[in-house]
């Protein structure tokens, strides 16, 4: 199968990672439309929303917190998390990812923040 995040995934293409545990992956979003612009990825190859069954509870959690430690790191007051779901819905990988957008009203250059030590 031709996925981009899956080549992430299994290190086919060279990504810095600023999150990665067990089921999730979270990467600066090459294309920003925010300051601050992060992508969470499963690991396990699951299409979009639309494709969750039920015992991918855990994964999707397991976005939503990666999301919220990651804004926690970097000190963002507020942010937005985004799932396009669908072409109609803005999807263009297959490959379900959660949007991590904030620091319209940080002071410095999120480049120029160091990585977070992914140890917890
Ligand atoms: P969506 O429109 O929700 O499918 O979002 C896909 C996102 O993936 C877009 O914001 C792209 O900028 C981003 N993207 C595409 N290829 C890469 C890549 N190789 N590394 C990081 N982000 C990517
Ligand atoms: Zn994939």
């Amino acid at each position: 199968m031709d996925c981009i995040f899956c080549k992430i995934v299994k290190k086919e293409i060279p990504k810095e990672f600023f999150y990665d545990n067990k089921d999730v992956l979270g990467f600066k979003d090459l294309h920003p439309s925010a300051p601050v612009h992060f992508l969470f990825i499963p690991k396990e190859h699951i299409q979009s929303i639309t494709h969750l069954s039920g015992n991918h509870r855990k994964i999707l959690a397991s976005l939503i917190y990666a999301a919220k430690e990651l804004a926690e790191k970097l000190k963002l007051k507020g942010y937005k998390l985004v799932f396009n779901v669908g072409r109609d819905g803005g999807q263009v990988i297959d490959h379900l990812h959660l949007h991590l957008l904030g620091g319209w009203n940080a002071k410095k250059d999120i480049d120029a923040m160091p990585s977070p030590n992914l140890d917890k």
